[in-house]
């Protein structure tokens, strides 16, 4: 993903909008390139602000804390891709019994 395409994406990720594929090179680029994390980092802290602001105050605690969104986004594509893995150990099993057993 190029500095660009991970700027146009920063709102769809604070939002939980990208596919998995999205997230995973948005990420990555997000990890390699200061530029787009600092950059992510003010959105992220702009947004949520605005979004606060909008709201009642006091009834949602206010948050700012880019880094936890990070954070949290990578620890759910570990868990899909366990997840994922397992499904893949779980057909081989399956065939592994169709092929001793019949
Ligand atoms: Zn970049």
């Amino acid at each position: 993903m190029t500095c660009k395409e991970v700027q146009s994406r920063y709102i769809p990720f604070i939002d939980d909008k990208l596919s998995k594929k999205e997230l995973q090179g948005f990420l990555k680029h997000i990890h390699s390139c200061d530029k787009c994390k600092e950059e992510y980092d003010i959105y992220y802290t702009m947004i949520t602000g605005m979004r606060y602001l909008e709201e009642d105050n006091g009834k949602s605690e206010f948050k700012v804390d880019s880094e936890e969104k990070l954070k949290f986004a990578e620890e759910y594509l570990i868990k899909y891709r366990i997840f994922f893995i397992e499904k893949v150990l779980l057909l081989v099993i399956l065939c592994l019994i169709v092929i001793l057993f019949i």
